[in-house]
């Protein structure tokens, strides 16, 4: 794909001028004042969008992406002005790095991704977890997970927690943590058996030391890409056309990928004329976002040791609990997440709760001297996010065939991606991508514009891989017992 120098890309990407389309060799789409004639809309530059508007491209095709906030990557979003080090607003861990499309294409951009440490820390008080006790919290996770699993082959969907096996003890805080809040964003009485037991394993992951969000707007150059340009309107009463109303005009197209958030959807902030098939708006409203915030917290010095990357989990005595990924890519920031009903709440209390009730987690585990050895603070609050409006998607219970219910168009004008949109990789930035891929070849076979799956060179769809079960990790030198369990 060639790339365009970054900035040159975002002055031609405000004005709305197909610039970057010439660079493709394609022929620029015709609009002036943001009206105007393309093949395809896509709705938003996210992980999806970009996924889509590149299979677009690259089949020769004019493609234009709108995007109703001001920059590029959806819930994939890096800041580096807070703390003048890239931090991962959103999505940070790249899931099986091996199989993952997104990381496949890092190689291509210069950008330095590396492999995740392997191991994760357990926390007890103010120690870290013994081997036996890693080993005990592992079984009830085996345990758990394979609950989970066989409570998905009955007959009737049910909640994750019903299905709990009875003796988990003083772990039950913990395990509900890990399989609940931490992951999905969402407590365990609220998550589908068959949705959890469907979702890839979420190990190998790697880290992009720029931010995930900075990879993804190096693969978004070279697209034309509409920034604060919200689609308020699809249309789809012409035959044959596509009608995607914004405040800058109105795009003509022969069909549009729509890639907003559930929630986003179910707060019916794009109109569609006619209306969306019950099928498609019940999908949406059973695929409603779960809570996960991060809170940074940047220190003098390295008062959690000198390792980067740990994960870091306590042994819990309550649903109030959180993780932390410490010395993230070496630097002297850890980050905190929230998630679930406790995220949820003190998101909705604000940023400076979200903070204190981090640094009195903090000093509850490493005792009160840390608080006073932090320096600058920031928390994000996707929730509040009106683009948005949550974290990712989790299935209520009996919805998880929603997610293959939004895989067929709509007047076989209109088709959905994003994460919610995979049935295996939903919640990740991987499913995401591998959801618009499709959804673009879905659109192009259709319309006869493509005959072969993909180019060469293009990354497949990730094959299918059965849940891991958690496995205890060899610790690193001078480091405390680590473990390995699938998110
Ligand atoms: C805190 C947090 C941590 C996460 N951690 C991880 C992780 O570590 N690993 C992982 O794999 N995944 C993680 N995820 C999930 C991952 O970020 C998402 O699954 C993925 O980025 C979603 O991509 P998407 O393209 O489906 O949607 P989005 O990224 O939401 O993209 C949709 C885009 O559409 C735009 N839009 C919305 N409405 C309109 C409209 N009307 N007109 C035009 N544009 C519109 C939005 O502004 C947005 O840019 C995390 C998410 C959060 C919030």
């Amino acid at each position: 794909m060639p790339t365009l120098d970054r900035r040159t890309f975002l002055a031609g990407a405000s004005a709305g001028i197909g610039a970057s389309a010439a660079a493709l060799g394609l022929p620029a789409p015709a609009w002036g004042q943001g009206s105007g004639e393309v093949d395809i809309v896509v709705v938003g530059a996210g992980a999806a969008g970009i996924a889509a508007a590149r299979r677009i491209a690259a089949a020769g095709r004019r493609v234009v992406i709108v995007e109703a906030s001001d920059r590029i990557g959806g819930r994939c979003a890096t800041d580096t002005r807070i703390f003048g080090v890239p931090i991962d607003r959103g999505a940070h861990w790249l899931w099986g790095a091996d199989v993952n499309p997104v990381t496949k294409l890092a190689a291509g951009t210069g950008l330095d991704v590396y492999a995740a440490p392997p191991g994760q820390r357990l926390r007890i008080g103010r120690r870290y977890g013994r081997e036996s006790e890693l080993e005990d919290f592992l079984a009830v996770l085996v345990r758990t997970n394979r609950a989970i699993v066989e409570a998905a082959r009955g007959k009737a969907d049910v909640a994750c927690q019903q299905v709990l096996p009875k003796d988990l003890l003083d772990w039950r805080p913990t395990v509900d943590f890990v399989l609940g809040p931490l992951p999905y964003g969402k407590e365990l009485r609220e998550l589908s058996a068959v949705d959890v037991s469907k979702a890839m394993e979420r190990d190998t992951p790697a880290f992009c030391r720029q931010g995930a969000g900075a990879l993804l707007a190096r693969l978004a150059d070279g697209l034309t890409v509409r920034l604060s340009t919200p689609a308020t309107k699809i249309n789809t009463w012409v035959r044959g056309k596509v009608e995607v109303d914004t405040p800058r005009g109105t795009l003509v197209a022969r069909a549009v990928i729509v890639t907003a958030s559930t929630n986003v959807m179910t707060a019916g902030k794009i109109r569609f004329d006619p209306e969306l098939p019950k099928r498609h708006l019940d999908a949406f409203s059973r695929l409603a976002l779960g809570s996960q915030d991060h809170v940074f917290l940047e220190f003098d010095g390295a008062p959690l040791g000198p390792q980067r990357d740990d994960l870091i989990v306590e042994k819990a005595d309550g649903p109030d609990t959180a993780a932390m990924l410490a010395n993230v890519s070496g630097t002297t920031l850890c980050m905190i997440q929230l998630g679930g009903k406790l995220g949820r709440d003190l998101s909705g209390k604000g940023e400076a709760a979200m903070v204190d009730w981090s640094k009195d987690w903090l000093a509850k585990l490493y005792g009160a001297d840390i608080k006073k050895a932090v320096r600058r603070t920031y928390a994000t609050r996707w929730a509040q996010d009106p683009w948005v409006m949550g974290a990712a998607s989790a299935a209520s219970i009996g919805g998880a065939g929603s997610r293959t219910a939004l895989t067929e168009p709509v007047r076989d004008r209109v088709w959905f991606a994003g994460e919610a949109v995979h049935e295996t990789q939903w919640g990740t930035v991987n499913g995401a991508w591998l959801s618009g891929e499709r959804a673009a070849e879905a659109a192009m076979r259709k319309f006869g514009w493509i005959t072969t799956p993909r180019p060469a060179g293009e990354p497949r769809e990730a094959p299918k891989r059965p849940r891991r079960q958690p496995t205890a990790q060899p610790s690193r030198p001078a480091s405390p017992p680590g473990l390995s369990w699938p998110f």
